[in-house]
């Protein structure tokens, strides 16, 4: 599948990010303040078919469907990539990406390392990002102080944790999140110096490179 639009250089569409973690090391957290605060950044809405926690909202953190929706939007290829992770299924819309990345728009998915990969090969010049917590305990710690899982689930979750944490170094970048300030500004950095490639610049400031070698 072509992402990028064959009139556009891809120096002038966004970039896309994949940001993947185990659950609980802080992803949504860290995600949800950075696209606050850097500009022409956003963060794909995913579908699932995981039931909503008590303080989530449909359409703001995830468009939560049916297994049958979602084997329907399945058939008719709406998907970019999907996964199965915990019982439940996982897909990042095609078409929502696509329109924000041909308007400039960095984005961000916030996806498990199997969509990691699909999206890896579709867009090998997608930068790609996994964030880790400072301990094991602290991250079950984390995933409790959520409050928003039962038992069984942080139990789960907690197994899930190292079999994903084990696909760190597919990754571009490692951000621990320790304190939540540094991570966030690590995050920051990576977005940043990305912006600041050559060809970026290149594509960005054509007329005052061409003014300054005249
Ligand atoms: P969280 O990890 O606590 O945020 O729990 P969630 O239930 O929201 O997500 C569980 C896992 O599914 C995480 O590893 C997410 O990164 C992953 N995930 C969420 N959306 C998508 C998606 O659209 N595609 C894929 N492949 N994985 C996703
Ligand atoms: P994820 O999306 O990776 O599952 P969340 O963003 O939901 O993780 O974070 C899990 C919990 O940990 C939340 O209650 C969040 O407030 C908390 N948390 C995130 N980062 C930190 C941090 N650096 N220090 C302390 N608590 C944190
Ligand atoms: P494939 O992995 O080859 O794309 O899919 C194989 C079959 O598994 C398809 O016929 C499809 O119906 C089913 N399948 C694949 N992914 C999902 C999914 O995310 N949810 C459900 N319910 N079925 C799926």
């Amino acid at each position: 599948m072509r992402l990028n639009h064959p009139a556009m250089p891809v120096s002038l569409q966004g970039t896309l990010y994949i940001i993947a973690a185990p659950s609980g090391a802080g992803k949504t957290s860290l995600v949800s303040q950075l696209v606050q605060t850097i500009p022409q950044l956003t963060v794909s809405i995913s579908h699932t078919t995981r039931p909503p926690r008590p303080a989530e909202v449909n359409g703001v953190n995830y468009h939560f469907v049916s297994v049958d929706t979602f084997q329907t939007m399945l058939m008719n290829k709406t998907f970019f990539e999907y996964a199965q992770v915990f019982d439940n299924f996982y897909g990042t819309s095609k078409q929502t990406v696509f329109e924000q990345l041909q308007q400039g728009i960095d984005v961000i998915l916030e996806i498990d390392w199997q969509g990691a990969q699909t999206v890896r090969a579709l867009m090998p010049e997608a930068v790609s990002i996994f964030i880790l917590p400072p301990s094991r305990d602290i991250l079950e710690q984390r995933l409790r102080g959520r409050g928003q899982d039962t038992e069984a689930i942080i139990q789960r979750r907690m197994q899930a944790a190292i079999e994903e944490m084990s696909h760190y170094p597919e990754f571009d970048y490692v951000v621990i999140n320790d304190n939540f300030e540094q991570a966030l500004q690590d995050l920051q950095a990576i977005i940043h110096s990305q912006r600041l490639t050559r060809p970026r610049q290149q594509a960005k400031h054509g007329q005052l490179f061409a003014k300054l070698l005249a």
